[in-house]
């Protein structure tokens, strides 16, 4: 007869040289289950070993949405497609994250408000979850990125690393102008992913305002051409969803109200 406070000391020992601190919790607890359940030994085994991979991905998962840079966390479990019903199946479909295997991309219009971060950041988070590394960034902060790389004669290199991350959002193209130099390494990281990785791109401009963005109708086309090629390309519709309830309608044109009495 077998000792078993030996072996589950030595299961111990062996789950801690191999860095699987949870096979010693499962092997113990999955053993009387076993036994009650007659499982194969392969079915044990099996069973052990598919708690450490599930509990090292989740945890992978979660070291990859806290290194995203997410502004906040925002899932599409939490978005009311009630106030976007339009988008709804089309989000569902990418939802399953072929897209990334695809390198393709996925581009947000629409007004303020109206939820291209959340569903940005909803469809990232799905992505972490399924292994791919992701940035998140405003349009704003890749081009601070970018110029700071380049004056340090760092642009390949940092265009090189940023390829290894199959997911980069770029939100709030539109907010700021660019300068010219800006709008060019700019395309240079566009150009750089086109049918390698993806980008989630979100602006509250339709694309025949990007030419104003970027300074030059040509790289905006250039690079537009390039975006959509493969891409998904959603418009959000209606008001902003950060003012529902409040009797304002829309932005910038809040007309004064009467205060009601
Ligand atoms: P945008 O990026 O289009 O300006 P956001 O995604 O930042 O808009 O949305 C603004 C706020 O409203 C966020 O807090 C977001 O979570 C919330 N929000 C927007 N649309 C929805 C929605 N349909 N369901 C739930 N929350 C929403
Ligand atoms: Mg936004």
């Amino acid at each position: 007869m077998s000792d078993g406070t030996g072996t589950l000391k030595q299961i111990r020992y062996l789950a801690a040289a191999l860095k699987a601190p949870r096979i010693t919790e499962a092997a113990g607890r999955l053993a009387e289950q076993a036994r009650d359940a007659s499982w194969t030994h392969e079915d044990y085994l099996a069973a052990v070993l598919e708690r450490e991979v599930s509990a090292r991905s989740a945890s992978g998962a979660q070291l990859r949405i806290r290194a995203a840079g997410f502004p906040a966390r925002k899932t599409l479990d939490d978005f009311d497609w009630d106030a976007q019903p339009a988008v709804r199946q089309q989000i569902a479909a990418l939802a399953s994250g072929a897209f990334l295997t695809e390198a393709r991309n996925i581009v947000l219009l629409g007004p303020p408000g109206t939820g291209k971060t959340h569903i940005a950041t909803g469809l990232a988070v799905r992505a972490c979850q399924a292994g791919h590394r992701v940035l998140f960034a405003t349009a704003t902060d890749w081009v601070t990125r970018l110029t700071d790389a380049h004056r340090h004669g760092l642009l390949p290199k940092e265009l090189a690393r940023l390829r290894r991350y199959g997911l980069i959002i770029v939100d709030e193209v539109g907010y700021l102008p660019f300068e010219q130099d800006a709008a060019n390494l700019f395309f240079q990281l566009v150009s750089s992913r086109y049918e390698h990785a993806s980008l989630i791109l979100t602006s509250n401009l339709p694309f025949s305002g990007w030419g104003g963005v970027f300074g030059d109708q040509a790289v905006a086309a250039a690079m537009i051409d390039r975006i959509v090629h493969h891409a998904d390309v959603l418009t959000l519709k209606g008001t902003s969803y950060r003012l529902r309830g409040r009797g304002i309608d829309s932005l910038p044109s809040i007309k004064t109200q009467n205060q009601a009495d």
